[in-house]
């Protein structure tokens, strides 16, 4: 069974390298991640409407933990930051950051990143 794609709010970002997946062209059954060639069928995105407009509680814990734990970042859920962080791919000094909260608290969060100006996506765990 192929991966799918990691949901943040309405951005995909791809399973094998964490880039930032591109919106699907019209009439495209799948996107395909510029960095690693990895594919995502057009319908990971249908269900992400479903989810945000009709189940808006679908992730309760992981926003409750979110909401405990980074009290000092006050933006919307579906948000990007902008951070100061270098590109290991161009060396650019700027990247979109979303931290994302995993199944349990134990195992910590995920953070996000990807590059501005080359679109390269990778991950930090804490
Ligand atoms: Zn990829
Ligand atoms: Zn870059």
């Amino acid at each position: 069974m192929p991966r799918l794609a990691t949901k943040i709010g309405a951005l995909l970002f791809c399973p094998d390298c964490g880039t930032l997946l591109n919106l699907p062209q019209e009439n495209e059954a799948e996107v395909k991640c510029e960095q690693c060639g990895h594919k995502e069928p057009a319908s990971s995105y249908e269900n992400i409407e479903i989810i945000t407009r009709s189940h808006p509680d679908a992730f309760p814990s992981a926003l409750a933990q979110k909401r405990k734990t980074q009290t000092k970042v006050h933006e919307s859920d579906d948000a990007l930051l902008r951070v100061t962080e270098l590109c290991p791919q161009c060396g650019h000094t700027e990247a979109f950051s979303k931290e994302m909260q995993l199944r349990s608290a134990d195992e910590g969060s995920t953070i996000f990143y990807t590059c501005v100006k080359c679109k390269f996506g990778w991950r930090v765990n804490n």
